[in-house]
């Protein structure tokens, strides 16, 4: 007997699921996850993972509240969907009342989509109408900041880091935005400190605020594009900027959105209501995707009116999905009754002790800088080169770690307890030893 002449090499990874961000080559087979209880994820290996990352910063309460099940569960039972295109629901309704609830004051006005990347779609289409309904067609270009990170579609692209922003094959494509340069003065920087990163802004704004529609920041933490961290003074000096050029103040909260500073929203440490807010990841607690995009009354009654330019043409199928709906309600009621702005404070309380005031790790060769805000924590090295394997050695550790380039860091669910955040720190610092 012969062997075959035929004889296939073993297929890699068999599944025909393409992944995210992934280089077909060399990627990995994707361990399968079968279920998963607070900040652990279990895979059908039998391993039982801590996840550091909270699936991508949404699923705050962790993998299968009871709670938030429920809530699907008895939303499935009365109405799974229905069109927000002249009609309404109790869920989205009630939601719609809780975000201007618990929003900055003067966001009085919800528009429901299904993505972080398609709220920040809706808000820059409705800063490019607002303008245009105010006879001031020539502001339809957006300004953004070097580090920013707003999403994946193309209109999100084009305000995304043109350099560093994983998009730049696609630069011919899209259309061409004003950028700042990203703030350096750090969370607690004074005033003064502050000055020449709003400097920087005022120069562009001055140089072009006739062709600019509205000014978009992730306030304090540009998440995807770094961990860069700001000060609180740098959203208010944003805030006069905008108002003294007539731009918009855009905030995509959908990262820093629900706690991951340490206050609710960003906004809140800097007493900033932006025109417009976008809120998605924790939105849901990350059971369903949704998102929403929240308008003051200056820019919602500017679509009052009589012309057919007045209506906001824009629609997503699944705007207001009542089981999204519903489960964002109840994530919202368990963030409030269980006191989770006190949980992050715990967290941060540990992340600063384990990673900030730690010495030796701050003089490793390889770390660059370490930073802390709410429960966030990020150790910075100087090339990506220096994580490279990080992932899969945490995985035999039994923590879940994927790290961004050079930035190797945390956002855990905020159900996560001090031993557990500190077995994830401890895990970040063992890869420098
Ligand atoms: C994740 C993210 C987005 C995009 O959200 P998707 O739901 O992935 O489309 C937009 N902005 C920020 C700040 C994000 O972190």
């Amino acid at each position: 007997m012969t062997a075959p002449a035929w004889n296939p090499s073993p297929v890699k990874n068999p599944s025909p699921i393409w992944h995210p961000y992934a280089h077909l080559k060399t990627q990995r087979p994707a361990p399968k996850v079968v279920g998963g209880e607070g900040p652990y994820f279990h895979l059908e290996s039998g391993e039982r993972l801590l996840d550091a990352t909270c699936s991508w910063w949404c699923m705050i309460h962790g993998y299968c509240h009871p709670r938030l099940v429920n809530a699907i569960q008895q939303q499935a039972d009365e109405l799974c969907h229905v069109m927000l295109g002249g009609l309404t629901h109790e869920p989205a309704d009630r939601l719609a009342r809780e975000l201007v609830r618990v929003t900055p004051e003067g966001l009085n006005h919800v528009f429901y989509s299904d993505s972080g990347s398609v709220g920040m779609e809706v808000a820059m289409k409705m800063a490019v109408q607002y303008h245009q309904l105010r006879d001031k067609p020539g502001k339809h270009r957006l300004l953004s900041l070097m580090k920013a990170y707003h999403g994946d579609t193309a209109g999100c692209m084009a305000v995304c880091d043109p350099e560093e922003g994983m998009h730049s094959l696609f630069s011919g494509y899209l259309p061409r935005h004003y950028f700042a340069p990203a703030p350096t003065a750090p969370f607690e920087a004074e005033p003064a400190s502050v000055a020449a990163d709003l400097a920087a802004l005022r120069a562009v704004l001055e140089a072009h605020h006739e062709e600019i529609a509205a000014l978009l920041m992730e306030p304090l933490l540009q998440a995807a594009g770094g961990l860069n961290m700001t000060s609180p003074h740098y959203l208010r000096g944003a805030r006069e900027l905008c108002d003294e050029f007539d731009v918009l103040l855009v905030f995509d909260e959908v990262a820093t959105g629900f706690g991951r500073t340490g206050k609710l929203f960003a906004a809140n440490h800097a007493d900033v209501t932006p025109d417009i807010l976008v809120l998605s990841k924790g939105l849901t607690g990350g059971y369903l995707g949704h998102a929403a995009t929240l308008a003051t009354d200056r820019v919602h009654d500017t679509f009052i009116g009589d012309s057919d330019m007045h209506a906001f043409m824009h629609g997503p199928t699944f705007m207001g999905n009542p089981l999204a709906s519903r489960v964002a309600l109840e994530s919202l009621a368990v963030f409030e009754e269980e006191d989770y702005l006190g949980k992050i404070a715990t967290l941060n309380g540990v992340l600063r002790e384990e990673l900030l005031e730690d010495a030796s790790l701050r003089a490793h060769p390889a770390v660059e800088d370490v930073r802390v805000l709410g429960a966030t924590a990020v150790i910075e090295t100087r090339e990506a080169a220096d994580l490279a394997g990080v992932g899969e050695w945490a995985r035999d550790q039994g923590v879940w770690l994927r790290p961004i380039g050079r930035w190797l860091y945390t956002m855990p669910a905020y159900v996560t307890s001090p031993d557990e955040l500190r077995r994830i720190t401890d895990t970040m610092k063992d890869w420098f030893r």
